[in-house]
């Protein structure tokens, strides 16, 4: 028996009489209402929630964006626009979404390393900031600036010489599959200023999951002096500098939320020094995880108790097809719990036991030996922290089970 339960430190859902609270709806009334399960639940309030506490922090000319593909739920993103100053988004698909809920063109940026042709029209002809991410993108853009009469507006995503230190996703740093290397970027800047594309600025960004505030300052630190450096070669000033993402979450035991305050006093002193050396530069954050992670669960049902050999089994009706990441799948090195407690026992705690979904597989594993040994048929095993990366990052058609369903809760006016 473990006496402290690992979601003791995560408090973002109530529990009353038992029963976890969603906006205030104890979890078997939810499930009543979506009337079925697996299901995603996301929080409004807590979105809400999260924007204001970064609000609080960063300096008002700071702009904050929303990367779509941590949680493309349309309702999230719909609710998120209002909130954030713009969205960025991975894929010709993500764009319709990004347009579709009314932030303007020119507040929507374009990232990842293999943008289609396609692709880069549609983003085109709508307007949106293109981070280009190779010498083919930035090539293939001319044509197309021709023939639908208007320039490109292109930032240039730096694979900068540094990298996010102890982040849980590396994407910078070394040879990289994201962005131009910083010692090319001179040369895709003079090709971009001959095809006279419109050149706004620099996209770095350099990894993900990061619950060090000094790691995540020096990146930042390293990325704006990397951009003074950078902007000698640029045909334009320098208009934006997206300091990319990398906020991270507590999962684990262990981990500690990330400290906003440092972050916020050393983008102060960021946006003094951008104000100097690049007068006309916005700095721009781009969060995805952060922004939803906490604020949504994981809710599946109860379908069998087996005991092997000694050790208890919780079957659930859900598993890795809808949440990959809490099998441990996805990014982790070594397999850690993610937070996982019984909805309608949120109370009490029992002796250990292992949570499985219904796949063929020794991989659908939800938890691994925690404190949930009085779960009876029926009753609902949630997964915290379950906001970012869930449905969208994981196998759904993976031995064809149904998929789940994703709702979000709460009023949107008070
Ligand atoms: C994934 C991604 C993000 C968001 O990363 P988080 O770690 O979820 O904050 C931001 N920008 C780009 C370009 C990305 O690919």
């Amino acid at each position: 028996m473990i006496d402290k339960p690992q979601h003791a430190e995560m408090r973002q859902f109530a529990i009353l009489d038992g029963n976890l609270q969603v906006a205030g709806i104890p979890l078997p009334r939810l499930a009543a209402q979506i009337g079925r399960t697996p299901f995603y639940a996301y929080d409004r309030g807590l979105l809400t929630q999260r924007i204001a506490q970064l609000r609080a922090i960063l300096p008002h000319s700071v702009k904050l964006h929303y990367a779509i593909k941590a949680n493309p739920m349309p309702a999230v993103v719909g609710h998120l626009a209002k909130l954030v100053d713009g969205l960025d988004v991975a894929s010709g698909a993500e764009l319709t979404m990004a347009l579709n809920t009314g932030v303007a063109a020119r507040e929507i940026s374009f990232a990842g390393p293999g943008k289609q042709h396609a692709e880069l029209r549609q983003a085109l002809a709508a307007g949106v900031l293109i981070n280009v991410e190779s010498l083919r993108e930035i090539r293939e853009l001319a044509p197309l600036s021709a023939e639908l009469g208007l320039p490109a507006r292109v930032a240039v995503r730096v694979n900068p010489g540094f990298e996010l230190k102890l982040s849980g996703m590396k994407m910078g740093g070394g040879p990289k599959q994201f962005g131009i290397d910083a010692e090319c970027v001179p040369d895709a800047l003079a090709e971009i200023g001959h095809l006279g594309l419109a050149f706004e600025g620099f996209h770095i960004f350099s990894g993900s999951q990061n619950l060090r505030p000094e790691a995540i300052c020096d990146a930042q630190n390293k990325a704006l002096a990397l951009a003074c450096e950078l902007a000698a070669f640029a045909p334009s000033p320098v208009r934006v500098l997206n300091l990319g993402g990398g906020f991270g979450i507590p999962y684990f035991p262990g981990d500690q939320a990330l400290d906003l305050a440092p972050i916020g006093a050393n983008l102060q002193t960021l946006a003094s020094v951008a104000q100097a050396r690049l007068p006309q530069a916005e700095l721009t954050l781009e969060l995805g995880r952060y922004l939803v992670g906490e604020a949504g669960i994981y809710v599946c049902r109860v379908v069998d108790i087996k005991i092997s050999r000694g050790q208890t089994f919780i079957v659930v009706d859900g598993g890795l097809h809808h949440h990959l990441a809490a099998s441990g799948n996805f990014g982790q090195i070594i397999r850690k719990n993610y937070p996982v407690l019984i909805g309608n026992r949120a109370d009490q705690t029992g002796p250990l036991a292992s949570v499985v979904g219904p796949l063929c597989t020794p991989l659908d594993l939800l938890a691994d030996n925690l404190p949930l040994g009085h779960a009876q048929p029926g009753d609902f095993v949630v997964v915290l922290q379950s906001g970012a990366y869930g449905p969208s990052a994981s196998p759904q058609r993976f031995l064809s089970h149904p998929e789940c369903a994703e709702v979000l809760v709460g009023l949107a006016r008070a």
